[in-house]
């Protein structure tokens, strides 16, 4: 029986440089998902970024810079 191994998945990263501040925040969402990579960038803007609006054309800005990054999972 398998007790421990190693899995590769995909997460989706976005770094703060939409905003071109001087920012180093950044998020991952390891499950591989828009919404909630987008929901961190909101709450992150809201608090450190407020004079950037979160209108549809930004969010559209913001979501062309998610990357996709393959990584190491390991369990057990
Ligand atoms: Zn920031």
């Amino acid at each position: 029986m398998i007790s421990w191994g190693c899995d590769i998945i995909m997460t989706k990263t976005i770094s703060c440089n939409f905003t071109g501040k001087d920012c180093s925040w950044s998020a991952e969402s390891t499950r591989n998902d828009d919404e909630e990579l987008m929901s961190m960038v909101k709450e992150h803007v809201l608090a450190e970024h407020k004079e950037i609006e979160l209108n549809s054309e930004n969010i559209a800005n913001i979501k062309s810079l998610i990357k996709v990054t393959k990584r190491f999972w390991w369990w057990g």
